[in-house]
């Protein structure tokens, strides 16, 4: 399938009309980062690293997470990575961490909250970015934010692990960005606070989507409640970029949604300029966005918008096709 945009691949990313976007590329494991070259992704939005933790008996030694990381940035080169901490819980489960077994595991102990009340876990990961990341930029991203002291939690775990790197003489980055997973709606409606910590933000659309909607992501008996291009669903995204805009932090829209052609189309309209997705879904993306004009989409889907939330939020997929007919 990949083949088929092949000649796309250093072809910039823009819109029909003009506007440059961002596409970079999720990945978890290392056999992924070949990809990075082949789609010509801006860089790595989103490495999960919960992967490493997922394929293995037993916890990672502090010494294979440096080994991990370092080998993603020497296959990286000069592009940007993002490492996302530990996103353990909810449908990702290991095998040595028995107590995640409960009854809502998806509004449970998961990845920060267990990071925070597991600091051990925390502090050994961010030790481990820390030291793979010398004379370079490191961004971490945290996942599962629903208050800002949560991120004010682990931002303080994060500097304190860089400073101990640089007392004790090891490698430490050049400069450190900390990211803001947006996921949650209680963030996402008020996220001052959480905006003021962030250096920069991914909103992870998957998990926004099924709390917003209160619709399990896996669940295909309440899939058709889970509509992220139904009106009250882009409302939510245009507000959360404004806000993005409002505190001058640079956003990215992680998570499946990104990763599909008329999705994407959708959130430029919206104006997001940095989507991050599968390997598999730059190319496509990258020529649905060339065949899209903003500055015909953006006002219609604004009025659509308006006009969607009042008469019952039907997906604006139909009403584009319609529109369209
Ligand atoms: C998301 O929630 O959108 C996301 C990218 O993270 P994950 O799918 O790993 O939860
Ligand atoms: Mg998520």
């Amino acid at each position: 399938r990949q083949r088929a945009f092949e000649h796309l691949r250093d072809a910039p990313a823009k819109t029909g009309d003009g506007q440059e976007m961002t596409l970079g590329m999720n990945a978890g494991l290392l056999v992924e980062m070949n990809r990075l070259e082949d789609t010509g992704a801006s860089g790595v939005g989103l490495f999960r690293t919960e992967f490493q933790f997922m394929v293995a008996d037993t916890l990672p030694r502090l010494s294979a997470q440096i080994e991990l990381y370092k080998a993603v940035y020497d296959a990286a080169g000069d592009k940007p990575v993002v490492f996302r901490t530990l996103d353990l819980g909810g449908d990702k489960v290991t095998s040595f961490i028995s107590s995640m077994r409960e009854p809502n595991p998806a509004l449970g102990w998961r990845a920060l909250r267990m990071g925070l009340d597991r600091p051990a876990l925390t502090r050994y990961q961010l030790r481990a970015l820390v030291r793979a990341s010398g004379g370079r930029t490191l961004n971490v991203l945290f996942p599962m934010i629903s208050v800002a002291e949560e991120l004010a939690a682990a931002r303080d775990v994060l500097e304190r692990e860089l400073d101990l790197a640089r007392r004790h003489g090891h490698d430490a980055p050049d400069e450190l960005r900390v990211g803001l997973m947006l996921e949650t709606p209680a963030v996402a409606f008020a996220p001052d606070a959480c905006l003021e910590l962030a250096d920069f933000v991914s909103v992870g659309a998957n998990d926004l989507m099924q709390y917003f909607f209160a619709a399990d992501r896996q669940n295909p008996r309440v899939s058709d409640r889970y509509d992220p291009i139904s009106a009250p669903a882009l409302r939510l995204f245009k507000d959360v970029r404004q806000a993005c805009d409002a505190y001058g932090k640079p956003v990215n829209v992680c998570g499946e949604l990104a990763g599909q052609p008329f999705e994407a189309c959708v959130l430029a309209a919206l104006g997001y300029r940095s989507l991050s997705m599968a390997a598999g879904s730059i190319g496509p993306v990258k020529q649905a966005l060339a065949g899209c004009d903003l500055s015909l989409l953006t006002p219609w889907l604004d009025a659509e918008i308006q006009q969607g939330v009042k008469i019952g939020a039907p997906s604006l997929r139909d009403r584009m096709l319609q529109a369209g007919k």
